[in-house]
């Protein structure tokens, strides 16, 4: 039985992903979500039912439009996979629980940023609200009204913490270092994760980012890193992970 709910998830997770890459695409560009239909980057072709089933339309159609033959980003599926396989992780890791909630919603502002930051360097403000909203109201059914409100606190200490080192960052280069989007996305971090663990994951999301602004540096002078999606990675990581002090304390 579990594995059909793994599998379940899975496919929850890949049409779930679809519905990401448009609400990552267009909610930064102010367009509407839900009653546009999709069309060809290229052609402007509105695609049929046929041709928006996630992956399997793209393993179809040999990753082309069917009209003018444009070649499709082989991005937008990776993130339905990605979606898929990692609520499938979620389920396997959690079941059903309060955590699996967080887990999906986590892997889902996590999808949504990795789309719209790569491709707009913004982190919408409303996905952030809705991931909060879901965590917080989660935080106080698990938690009673004490860890409903140490999450809460938890997260404005982190948004504190980012916000001063966004302050110092600009001071120091003399331009803006850190997005506010990542700022905000701090507060997620203190919702889901211990405040010392919380400021772990801007450590680990650093880390992570790393090599990646490493290679940027040699191929693309001026390319603007986002740093949002590292932080997505970093909060996950550690959430599923489940890492309490003494473990960090002990790398450190
Ligand atoms: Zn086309």
């Amino acid at each position: 039985m579990t594995v059909f709910y793994i599998f379940l998830f899975f496919l929850l997770g890949v049409v779930l992903g679809s519905f990401y890459n448009v609400v990552g695409f267009r909610l930064p560009q102010g367009e509407e979500i839900v009653f546009t239909r999709s069309h060809c980057q290229s052609c402007k072709h509105e695609l049929k039912w046929y041709e928006l089933i996630p992956i399997v339309s793209f393993l179809i159609q040999g990753g082309k439009c069917r009209y003018c033959k444009h070649k499709l980003s082989l991005f937008y599926p990776m993130i339905e996979l990605c979606t898929g396989l990692l609520f499938a992780v979620s389920f396997y890791s959690f079941g059903f629980s309060y955590d699996l909630i967080i887990a999906l919603t986590l892997v889902s502002v996590l999808m949504i940023i990795l789309v719209s930051d790569l491709n707009y360097l913004i982190i919408p403000d409303s996905v952030l609200v809705v991931a909060s909203i879901i965590i917080i109201v989660v935080q106080f059914l698990s938690g009673g009204i004490k860890g409903g409100f140490s999450a809460i606190g938890s997260g404005i200490l982190l948004f504190a913490v980012m916000y001063f080192i966004m302050f110092l960052g600009n001071l120091a280069f003399k331009k803006e270092s850190l997005g506010g989007g990542d700022v905000k996305l701090m507060f997620l971090s203190g919702l889901v994760l211990h405040p010392l663990v919380g400021i772990f994951s801007i450590f680990l999301a650093s880390v992570l980012a790393l090599p990646v602004s490493l290679v940027l540096l040699y191929t693309n002078k001026d390319h603007i890193m986002p740093f949002g999606p590292f932080i997505a990675i970093a909060i996950l990581i550690l959430f599923y992970m489940k890492i309490d002090m003494n473990q960090i304390l002990s790398l450190i």
